[in-house]
C-alpha cells in the first residue's frame, strides 16, 4: 500500500514516502510541503460558505435592489477583498488567493 500525503495548501496528493519532513516542497504550488494539523489553513469550500454568510452586506443587496439587477463586478471585488483579507490573517495561502476562482454567487 503506497502511504499518500496530501498537501495542505492545494489539495495535491504525493508518496508520502518520498516525503522529507523537514525539507519538502510541494511539486504542484511550492509551498512548503507540511501536513501537520498546526499549519491547516481553510479549504475553499469553508471560505465560500464564510464568504456568502458574512461578506454580502446589506449595502451591496441594497444597492442590487435599487439597480434591479445582480452587481457582478462588485461581487467579484468583495470576493478578492474578502479572499486577499485572509491570506494576510494567514487562513489561506497565497497559492490559494491567487488561484481560487470566484464562486458561483459572484457570477
Ligand atoms: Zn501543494
Amino acid at each position: 500500500m503506497p502511504n499518500l500525503a496530501e498537501c495542505i495548501w492545494c489539495d495535491f496528493e504525493m508518496d508520502g514516502d518520498k516525503i522529507d519532513e523537514h525539507d519538502a516542497f510541494c511539486p504542484n504550488c511550492n509551498e512548503g510541503f507540511n501536513y501537520h494539523e498546526e499549519f491547516e489553513v481553510m479549504t475553499k469550500a469553508q471560505v465560500v460558505a464564510s464568504f456568502e454568510s458574512f461578506a454580502f452586506s446589506d449595502d451591496l443587496l441594497l444597492s442590487e435592489a435599487r439597480q434591479g439587477f445582480r452587481d457582478v463586478p462588485a461581487r467579484s471585488e468583495r470576493w478578492n477583498n474578502y479572499v486577499d483579507s485572509l491570506n494576510k490573517d494567514g487562513f489561506v495561502t497565497g497559492w490559494q488567493a491567487y488561484n481560487w476562482t470566484h464562486p458561483t454567487t459572484c457570477d
